[in-house]
């Protein structure tokens, strides 16, 4: 039977992952779970950020694991939600940021005439290299003549098996279009591993249409026809901005599920907003995020029908509004629980 770690964080996280757990319960009521008291309150107690036994059991014991968010302002440097997410990203190789963008309700998309049809793609952010490794340093700090310098690392490795991923998705998935974004007109060492890999990993998917754009192409054109996207893969930066693009696309943060995945070997799923501690504690939060996100959960341990039923009652909600305050709703994290918990009786 699924057993998944459950890590409900700081702020929100704590509301939004309670409601996600009672619609997981409900449609799922053979998984179990243990909850693991991590955070900004266990590190200001006792200064534990992420035990090592703990990772260990994560990748050992569990199906998977579920995370709130983690922030919180009486920990300005945020150590403890660094040791636990980038902790858990590299410690477990997490090299699929997963994201899919995809619109339920026209309501909630900025772009004018776009029903949910013309915005459904998925995109594959590298997640464990890039921009994002810390690879540099400063010389001659908080002088006039300060130089500081930031690497971006792209390893073969690393750049394949992420694009194997996006093609393997897309195949499994009925997907005919893959599109790898980069700027490798400008960034001509790295990118252009990037295009040489794509193009290579590209021939062993003869039947899907592999197509490059730069970054800033893409961007513009996930605005004006994101109808033209099935699957965008990329590296970890220019994925972190077109993630919260595509977030934006579909009604914003409050929407947006992801996961973090390594296939065979362990996955996490996490709403895309943080801990939001300037709602925290009100009962506003939006959970539909947090309930998509373990819909993603449970797809990810072999049920996609039952992914099917909590968007589509998710989408019920949206249709009719049932949703908070800004979305423009009325209900609060609670009773949108309530509300999709009420829908999915009847979907
Ligand atoms: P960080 O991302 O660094 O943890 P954060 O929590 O302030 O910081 P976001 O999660 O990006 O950042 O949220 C930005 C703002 O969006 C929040 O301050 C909050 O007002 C709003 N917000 C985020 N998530 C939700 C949600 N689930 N429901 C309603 N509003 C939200």
């Amino acid at each position: 039977m699924p057993h998944i770690a459950v890590v409900p964080g700081d702020g929100i996280g704590n509301e939004v992952i309670a409601e996600g757990l009672r619609v997981l319960g409900a449609v799922a009521p053979d998984v179990t779970w243990e909850t693991f008291d991590l955070g900004a309150e266990r590190y200001l107690r006792d200064g534990t950020t992420m035990p090592p036994e703990v990772m260990r059991r994560w990748r050992e014991d569990f199906d998977a694991v579920y995370l709130g968010a983690l922030g919180d302002p009486r920990v300005p440097s945020n150590v403890h939600a660094r040791d636990i997410l980038l902790g858990a990203r590299f410690q477990l190789d997490l090299y699929i940021n997963f994201r899919p963008v995809r619109l339920l309700d026209s309501r909630t998309c900025p772009l004018k005439d776009k029903a949910p049809e013309d915005i459904d793609f998925v995109v594959f952010r590298e997640n464990t290299e890039g921009l994002y490794t810390g690879i540099g340093g400063q010389f001659k700090r908080d002088t006039d003549d300060e130089v500081a310098i930031e690497q971006e690392m792209n390893t073969r490795k690393g750049v394949e098996r992420i694009v194997r991923a996006a093609f393997a998705w897309a195949r499994q998935h009925g997907k005919r279009r893959v599109c790898m974004s980069d700027k490798a007109n400008a960034m001509r060492h790295g990118h252009d591993l990037w295009q040489r890999v794509f193009k290579a990993v590209a021939a062993d998917y003869p039947e899907i249409e592999a197509r490059h754009l730069y970054v800033d192409v893409l961007t513009m054109q996930m605005v004006l026809a994101p109808e033209q996207f099935d699957v965008i893969v990329t590296n970890n930066l220019f994925g972190d901005i077109v993630t919260d693009l595509g977030a934006a696309l579909q009604g914003g943060i409050g929407l947006a599920a992801s996961g973090n995945l390594n296939p065979g070997v362990a996955a996490l799923f996490e709403p895309v907003h943080g801990s939001a501690p300037d709602i925290a504690g009100k009962g506003i939060a939006n959970p539909l995020a947090a309930v998509l996100s373990a819909g993603m959960l449970l797809g990810h341990l072999g049920r996609p029908q039952v992914e099917r039923r909590i968007q589509d009652a998710v989408q019920a909600c949206l249709r009719d509004g049932r949703v908070t305050r800004e979305l423009g709703g009325t209900l609060t994290t609670r009773e949108v629980g309530d509300a999709v918990l009420d829908s999915l009786g009847g979907v």
